[in-house]
């Protein structure tokens, strides 16, 4: 099947390298040259780990192709993956401006029967613009080519993306047109084997599962949070009663981690975008709203909690490890750490940043608070003569830090752990002045 994806970040390419492993023949199309030419290059844009030998693999064997030529993307493709971003426009509503500058793109340039699929994560209804919009630029042609949206949204995890497309959990398919399905399912003919579960649904309700699975999961997050707020005040052990709950099947262990909130570039987004969805039909999302409220509140209650303890920040050295919202992957957007920084900046601290794979995005957002930060080349350099060590991302090297040599290179007792790596550690708290999340 000749395949075109458009959009090559993090949800475009994966499913791009993923799809011309199952066979297919892939185009991927972006209008970034420069992401274009380096992909030729073999230089990808993201971290994604596993990503880059599918890719090479690929494109050895001919199946994986890059581009920026919409003409030789979209003219002959059978299937068209939508997979741009949809960022949050003033209101924190989804702006479709690169969605439908896609859907003008297809109009103006297919030329046979194609099914377009929105692999964006889109307000429900947004598929009805796509078709409008191809329509449109159809009849300006003055050319009758049939055509079908489908929704198919995607559930892939930073960091995991790669198995998460090879092995979902669920495949989520939204349609009307019985064509159309029998296409989609061709194309996912490897995971339909391998007994993937798949669910067929109409395009409505395809595009709201992707906002009420991302809502639901921020509520679960949010209200360990709290949880774990009242935990460390009553002396509670938040990650016991995370245990604990989870043993209950209805609730799952999963996503019951306390930490100084949810970031990234989807659940933020994704909330406050099915916020907006609600009042424009005149619901109010009292759920989500509050969980959008409570993970503001436990990213300043963090930054509150580290200034009190070190009885201010003022000049005061700051180590921040990790950068990245989660551990492998480069992206930083919406992450806490970029709050934290500027939190304890704003109260008069400096800081030395380390991550893995986050400082170059960093840099960039950060740019203002450019003269208080020294970005380090790793944790040693990072916690050197530090007042604090505030451990923000969990990624795998953090948890082998040797903690008599940490504390040894520091130049105060403070140790922050937003994400209780070293709970366990029998040494810590002899250490250091240890500050685990949900509780003392
Ligand atoms: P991204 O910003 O990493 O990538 C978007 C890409 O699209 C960029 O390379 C950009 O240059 C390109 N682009 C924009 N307009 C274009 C156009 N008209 N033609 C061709 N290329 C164009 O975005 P992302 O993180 O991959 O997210 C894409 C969508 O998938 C979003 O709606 C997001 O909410 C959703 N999603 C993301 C994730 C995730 O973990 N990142 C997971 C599931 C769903």
């Amino acid at each position: 099947m000749k395949i075109t994806v458009i959009g090559t970040g993090y949800v475009g390419l994966v499913q791009g390298v993923i799809l011309s492993e199952f066979g297919h023949k892939v185009i991927c199309l972006d209008i970034d040259e420069k992401k274009i030419e380096n992909l030729k290059n073999g230089i990808l844009p993201i971290y994604e780990p596993g990503l880059k030998e599918i890719l090479d693999r690929n494109v050895l064997e001919g199946r994986l192709k890059f581009t920026t030529n919409k003409e030789y993307a979209l003219g002959d493709a059978e299937v068209i993956f939508i997979a741009v971003g949809t960022p949050p426009g003033d209101d924190g509503s989804a702006d479709l401006t690169y969605v439908l500058q896609c859907a003008k793109d297809i109009g103006q340039n297919i030329s046979k029967y194609a099914i377009v699929v929105n692999k964006s994560t889109v307000p429900v209804g947004t598929g009805d613009l796509v078709e409008e919009t191809i329509e449109n630029e159809l009849m300006g042609r003055k050319i009758n080519v049939e055509f079908d949206v489908v929704s198919n949204p995607e559930f892939l995890r930073e960091g995991k993306a790669v198995n998460d497309c090879l092995r979902p959990d669920r495949v989520v398919i939204g349609t009307e047109s019985k064509k159309a399905l029998g296409i989609m399912k061709k194309i996912y003919d490897v995971l339909y084997i391998n007994k993937t579960p798949f669910v067929f649904t109409n395009r409505r309700t395809s595009e709201m599962i992707k906002y009420a699975s991302n809502a639901f999961l921020a509520v679960k997050i949010s209200f360990i949070n709290e949880m774990a707020l009242l935990a460390e005040k009553v002396g509670a052990n938040t990650q016991e009663i995370a245990q604990a709950m989870g043993m209950d099947g209805r609730i799952s262990p999963k996503f019951l981690h306390c930490g100084p909130g949810y970031g990234g570039s989807c659940f933020p987004k994704d909330t406050r975008a099915i916020v907006e969805i609600g009042k424009e039909y005149d619901e109010d999302m009292s759920v989500v709203s509050a969980a959008i409220s409570a993970n503001e509140k436990q990213k300043k209650k963090i930054i509150d909690k580290i200034i009190k303890e070190m009885n201010g920040v003022e000049n005061k050295i700051i180590c921040i490890l990790g950068l990245s919202f989660k551990p492998d992957t480069d992206d930083v957007r919406d992450a806490p750490s970029l709050d934290i920084i500027k939190g304890l900046i704003e109260n008069g601290a400096k800081i030395k940043a380390y991550c893995p794979k986050g400082i170059e995005e960093t840099k960039w957002r950060l740019e203002k608070y450019k003269d208080k930060i020294q970005y380090c080349k790793d944790e040693d350099e990072a916690s050197e003569k530090s007042d604090a060590v505030v451990l923000v991302t969990e990624w795998n090297q953090f948890r082998g830090i040797n903690l008599e040599e940490l504390k040894e290179r520091m130049k105060g007792e403070f140790y922050f752990d937003l994400r209780n790596v070293h709970i366990k550690n029998c040494k810590v708290r002899s250490l250091f002045k240890y500050y685990p999340v949900g509780q003392r």
